[in-house]
């Protein structure tokens, strides 16, 4: 039996990794694919505090990576199915899906989140080069530059009214009449001069050589079919947490993890980090922090254990 398990390796699971092992504890990290999470697929990260210069998401992971073997951490390729605590023994009980069983005195889920891709042509082929599925992140490269913003929920509205601080114009096409955000939201992006909504319009292709040059429209409403030229497209169609192998009784509405600051769930000795959770910002360094916070209550709590 493990003293903690960790399910799930991107950031906030290597960081959780990287302070449960230097606190002592006996610990193993499971991970579906390969380490790294969403980040891999990320060209270049910027506001990763410690890099001068921007660090391409698979470098940086790669680091985090080799920091946490460094230290002794050892990761198992595996998906898990279930988990639940064994009131009696006072221990989880973590499945997976090849039937292994694992225990452990207290587990973090740090399973994150994927954002829901149009899966159109030209998405996965210009990702990082002009598709975005991050402001925050990758806002700053298009200083002056023509952006689009793709949905109509509170994401796309509140990314396109951030978007505005660099890029000189920003479309933002919406597949109904009318957005899906909230009516204050609706207003601040309506009132703001850079922003030109698209209704009723779908994105058919995302074109380009080295990187995106336009966007293949078509108008729903009347069959027109159209290009526009931009230089991005941040794409805010929803997410998804990673969460289909939890009880509801964990979950918000949303489908999120509900934790309290110190990422503690419902479940007593059960913690939870980064996208998955309840009110994440989903930034890398968030999600790391929130997996150290994780960790060192993790710690606490075995410390605390009669
Ligand atoms: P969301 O509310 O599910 O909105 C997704 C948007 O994308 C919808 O407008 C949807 O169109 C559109 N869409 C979905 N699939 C599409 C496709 N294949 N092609 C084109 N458009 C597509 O997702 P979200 O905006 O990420 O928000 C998720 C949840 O977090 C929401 O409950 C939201 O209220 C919450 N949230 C809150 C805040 C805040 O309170 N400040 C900020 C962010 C998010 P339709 O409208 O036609 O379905």
């Amino acid at each position: 039996m493990k003293d903690l398990i960790i399910i799930g390796a991107g950031p906030g699971g290597l960081a959780a990794s990287i302070y449960g092992i230097r606190a002592g504890l006996d610990l193993q990290v499971i991970e579906k694919f390969s380490p790294g999470g969403q980040v891999m697929n990320t060209y270049e990260v910027e506001n990763y505090p410690g890099f001068v210069e921007p660090v391409a998401g698979w470098e940086l992971m790669s680091k985090m990576e080799e920091q946490a073997r460094r230290l002794g951490v050892e990761i198992e390729n595996g998906e898990v199915s279930s988990i639940h605590k064994d009131a009696d023994r006072n221990l989880f009980v973590i499945r997976l899906t090849n039937n292994r069983v694992l225990e452990a005195r207290t587990a973090i889920i740090t399973t994150g989140a994927a954002f829901k891709k149009l899966d159109v042509p030209g998405e996965k082929e210009f990702t990082g080069r002009g598709v975005s599925y991050c402001a925050t992140c990758d806002g700053a490269f298009f200083r002056d530059k023509v952006t689009a913003v793709v949905g109509g929920g509170d994401t796309a509205l509140e990314e396109a009214i951030f978007l505005t601080r660099f890029a000189g114009k920003v479309y933002i096409i919406h597949r109904r009449d009318s957005f899906r955000g909230s009516k204050i939201l609706q207003d601040r992006l309506l009132a703001n001069e850079k922003i030109i909504p698209i209704y009723d319009s779908v994105v058919e292709s995302i074109n380009g050589d080295m990187k995106v040059v336009n966007l293949s429209l078509l108008n729903k409403k009347t069959g027109g079919k159209s290009n526009l030229d931009v230089d991005g497209v941040f794409i805010f169609v929803g997410y998804t947490p990673n969460s289909q192998f939890l009880p509801d009784e964990l979950l918000n509405e949303w489908g999120e993890v509900k934790v309290d600051m110190q990422m503690r769930t419902a479940v007593t000795g059960l913690f939870a980090a980064g996208d998955i959770r309840s009110e994440s910002k989903r930034q890398i360094v968030m999600a790391a922090a929130d997996g150290a916070t994780a960790a060192m209550n993790a710690y606490d709590y075995i410390t605390d254990l009669p």
